[in-house]
């Protein structure tokens, strides 16, 4: 079966690591601090700060914006739980705008109108590896005063008119096993705001500038410089990584034809780093996926149960109508987009898709 991912890990990890068991130093240390500078500057912004996973990224995002209880946070119903669960984690409420029926990212049309007095950020999700369609997104935070907390845990090396996500507004990045670059676990948050750098440091080291000084309510949240070793040869490759991903992409988006099978949108203004390549297949997905997986074609579906959806959300009473991301929830299929897929490969998943039987034969008279 060919894998929907699989982590890229050669000598130049390997021996990274080792050089950091070698030095004597394997908490946060100088490898995180490089970590954090290279990355900073693959995104464009003036400060990195590197955590625990995409998670702690944007849990910790939302608390450098003093965001908590009584506050409330847009985002999209059509991401992993972690994105709306980080707003949860502050105690503020997150509020489900539903999503671009092309794109599946946040509709920004649909923004203004979600908009309270309690309402203090919008935290838009580059699904898949498309930016979301910033513009008017930063046109209404500027309008209401709100923040822009990006959650950018697929989309490394993406740009949104020449510009890298996560520079928009404060960026999250994560570096889990599976995402375009890993460390294994790990996250990183992006900003040009010198203010919010230093409260993201605080937060990370339990609010501690000088050692065993605390001036807030911090954390350990720390990444290591093993994690920071890994992560650092991975961002040497992820230019090349990213490249083939979209090759692969347009590989796929040129061969596959068939009748009830949307192959992804990729708006003109972007680079789409293809984190998945996600079809919709109109008809029986579950008879799809069978007919895939026989033929040797990994699948994974992401995500089956939009956020609101969810039987915690259920429990909260946090309700939201979102039929754009109900639908797109059951059409869609990822199939293998990543950088170590032959051209065998990639030949084998489009066939596989082209000869899927899950719409009703067009009966010729
Ligand atoms: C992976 C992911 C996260 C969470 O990152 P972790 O490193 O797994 O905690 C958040 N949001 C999205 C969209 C993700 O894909």
């Amino acid at each position: 079966m060919i894998p929907i991912s699989r982590p890229l890990i050669g000598p130049e990890e390997e021996e990274a690591v080792l050089a950091v068991l070698r030095s004597g130093m394997i908490a946060q240390g100088p490898e995180v601090e490089r970590f954090e500078a290279e990355f900073a500057a693959l995104c464009g912004t003036r400060h990195a700060v590197a955590v625990m996973n995409g998670t702690i990224a944007l849990y910790l995002a939302l608390l450098a914006h003093n965001i908590g209880p009584g506050d409330e946070v847009i985002t999209t119903p059509f991401s992993f739980i972690a994105t709306a669960n980080s707003i949860l984690m502050t105690g503020a409420t997150p509020v489900f705008v539903d999503i671009d029926p092309r794109t599946y990212n946040l509709n920004p049309d649909l923004i203004p109108a979600a908009i309270t007095s309690r309402t203090r950020a919008i935290m838009p999700v580059h699904l898949y590896g498309q930016p979301a369609d910033m513009a008017p997104i930063i046109e209404i935070a500027r309008r209401y005063n709100l923040a822009i907390i990006e959650d950018a845990a697929q989309a490394i090396g993406a740009t949104y008119r020449d510009q890298p996500v996560g520079s928009f507004g404060v960026g999250c990045f994560s570096l889990y096993a599976t995402k375009n670059v890993t460390s294994g676990e790990g996250g990183m948050i992006t900003t040009n705001d010198p203010a919010i750098a230093d409260r993201l440091r605080l937060l990370r080291n339990h609010g501690s500038r000088v050692r065993y000084y605390h001036e807030i309510l911090g954390y350990n949240f720390r990444m290591t410089d093993l994690q920071a070793a890994i992560g650092r040869a991975q961002l040497a490759k992820c230019e090349r990584f990213t490249a083939q991903r979209i090759a692969n992409a347009a590989f796929l988006s040129e061969h596959i034809r068939h009748p009830a099978v949307i192959t992804p949108y990729v708006r003109p203004d972007v680079r789409h780093v293809f984190h998945q390549y996600t079809i919709r297949v109109i008809g029986n997905r579950d008879a799809a996926i069978k007919q895939l997986n026989a033929a040797g074609v990994g699948t994974a579906i992401f995500y089956p149960l939009p956020i609101p959806q969810q039987p915690l959300y259920r429990k909260l009473g946090i309700e939201a109508e979102t039929p754009v991301a109900d639908r797109i929830a059951r059409e869609i299929i990822a199939l293998p987009v990543h950088p170590a897929l032959s051209l065998e490969e990639l030949q084998q998943i489009a066939a596989a898709v082209n000869a899927l039987t899950v719409h009703e034969p067009v009966l010729v008279a």
